[in-house]
């Protein structure tokens, strides 16, 4: 099964959204922070990456920013998770390199769609931006 890095430093989140993922059969691995984050994504070669874009030592965006920029890490889709729905925030993950973005609180079977998409090459909302697909 494919496996997922959620970066969340909010621990209830994370053990939720977690919790949910595995039951649907997903590997999971964690980062608390966005440092630790890219660092995992290095060490553990996720194929898909949710990041939360509040977090702690680097934020989402910045993090987004280094996976983004070495070869090691920029084929991996990044899915941006925030708070903030204002609409600003959508070009601010674009430009961070995100592959798609959501909002929380999450809704579990829209993220999943997202999910599946990019997992399966289809790309998330964002992939006719001008994303890179190789
Ligand atoms: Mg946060």
């Amino acid at each position: 099964m494919p496996k997922i890095l959620l970066v969340e430093d909010n621990e209830m989140n994370r053990d939720m959204l977690s919790r949910r993922l595995l039951r649907k059969g997903y590997q999971v691995v964690l980062a608390v922070d966005g440092q630790s984050g890219v660092e995992m994504a290095q060490t553990q070669a996720p194929d898909l990456i949710l990041i939360d874009m509040s977090l702690p030592v680097l934020d989402g965006w910045e993090a987004t920013r280094r996976l983004k920029a070495v070869a090691a890490t920029k084929h991996i889709p990044v899915i941006a998770l925030t708070a903030h729905a204002m609409s600003g925030d959508r070009e601010k993950a674009l430009e961070a390199g995100c592959d798609d973005y959501d909002t929380k609180p999450v809704e579990l079977l829209r993220l999943l769609g997202k999910i599946e998409a990019l997992l399966s090459g289809n790309g998330g909302e964002m992939a006719s931006s001008g994303n890179p697909t190789s």
